[in-house]
């Protein structure tokens, strides 16, 4: 069982291509069981950066925006749906009950979700947690295997 993936990312683009590799895997499963990835890192760490490449990888061409604001923002691609959280400005973890939280954590569906901890308790476990640091100017990842097909993946990611 491979349990962690780490990768030295040295630039934007390296983050964004290794997000595309990184979705590209997951699809494969997500169509079954649905998957929840935790991204955590500091502010500018690259959170949103990776799930823009995450969510360009799966074919959409339009930006992607911070869900700073709005909480999640949604792109509905041929059979999946993707939906990017950014928990950061939640003030009361009830406005997660408000917007029907549960429903979007279903099998067809890529749960992105920045500052999880937020949203403890309300949150369906992650499948995989990626930690992201600061190295000087570039950044360090790590994949934390959560489930047995996120093991299966990050075994995959070791393979290519
Ligand atoms: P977060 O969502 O974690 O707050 P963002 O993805 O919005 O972070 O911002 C990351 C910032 O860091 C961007 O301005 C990006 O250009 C920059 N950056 C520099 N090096 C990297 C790297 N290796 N990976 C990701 N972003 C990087
Ligand atoms: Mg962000």
């Amino acid at each position: 069982m491979t349990l962690r993936y780490q990768q030295y990312l040295p630039d934007e683009q390296a983050m964004c291509q290794f997000g595309e590799k990184l979705i590209k895997l997951i699809r494969e499963v997500a169509h079954l069981h649905g998957f929840v990835v935790y991204l955590n890192g500091d502010l500018g760490a690259g959170k949103t950066t990776l799930s823009r490449g995450m969510i360009q990888g799966l074919g959409h061409s339009g930006n992607v925006k911070s869900p700073t604001y709005t909480l999640v923002e949604e792109y509905h691609l041929a059979d999946l749906h993707i939906y990017h959280f950014d928990l950061y400005r939640l003030s009361d973890p009830e406005e997660l009950e408000f917007m029907g939280i549960r429903d979007y954590f279903q099998p067809n569906s890529i749960c992105l979700v920045e500052w999880a901890e937020k949203g403890k308790g309300l949150l369906s476990e992650a499948d995989l947690i990626i930690n992201i640091a600061y190295a000087e100017q570039a950044r360090d990842i790590e994949l934390i295997a959560q489930s047995p097909v996120a093991s299966q993946i990050l075994q995959q990611l070791q393979a290519i």
